[in-house]
């Protein structure tokens, strides 16, 4: 099965992929978590993306295609997976189309707020190490700011400061309109309020739209 979920940044993308993996045991292909690590290892591509990601801008449309067109070559994909935060623009979603051969089965879009979205990227705390999300209030870490599995100190990602968080908010919102009427058009669309507690939006998707 291949699937997009898309949302706004905070729509809790990464929490509803990490339930979707479990349950289908699909590979989870986040372009923001490569593109951190591209930073984080200070690649060419991480050098080119840097600028735009903490400037809460989108980062061109040929970079990010360029590095999933060959994150679908990889065999795991063989099965489908879950593609969580592209495409984000309809030059990605017709890129992807053109990618896939057949494109993908499910665009699933999790329609969130402004206050809802401010709220939990200015609390979101992640770990360093292994990637977890926490929150400081909605989910707190076991103790003192440290991560409970790896017990390193959290950190604040620099895109999650308020204002930061605003421009994200409006920059996706402008964008996405054209990515929803691309999936819209195609039948493939499904919308669920990411306003919700994540177990409510879990139940919606694999019960309501996967039918698992
Ligand atoms: P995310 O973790 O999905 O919120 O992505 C963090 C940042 O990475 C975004 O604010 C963008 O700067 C960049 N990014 C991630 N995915 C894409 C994409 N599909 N197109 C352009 N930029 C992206």
């Amino acid at each position: 099965m291949k699937l997009i979920l898309f949302g706004p940044p905070g729509a809790g993308k990464g929490t509803q992929a990490k339930l979707l993996i479990e349950k289908l045991k699909l590979p989870h292909i986040s372009t923001g978590d490569i593109l951190r690590s591209e930073v984080k290892n200070n690649t060419g591509l991480g050098k080119q993306a840097k600028g735009f990601m903490d400037a809460g801008k989108l980062v061109p449309d040929a970079l990010v295609t360029e590095m999933v067109r060959k994150r679908m070559q990889e065999p795991d994909l063989k099965n489908g997976f879950i593609l969580d935060g592209y495409p984000r623009t309809e030059a990605q979603a017709k890129a992807l189309d053109d990618i896939l051969k057949g494109g993908i089965d499910k665009a699933i879009y999790l329609s969130t707020s402004e206050r809802v979205v401010v709220q939990r990227l200015t609390g979101r705390r992640v770990c360093p190490k292994c990637g977890t999300n926490y929150h400081l209030t909605n989910m707190p870490p076991k103790k003192d700011m440290l991560c409970d599995k790896c017990q390193v100190g959290l950190f604040q990602r620099p895109d999650d400061n308020e204002a930061t968080v605003k421009n994200r908010l409006s920059v996706y919102l402008k964008e996405c309109s054209a990515v929803l009427d691309f999936y819209k058009k195609q039948g493939k669309l499904e919308d669920v309020s990411g306003d919700l507690d994540s177990g409510e939006v879990f139940k919606i998707i694999s019960e309501k739209i996967l039918a698992l």
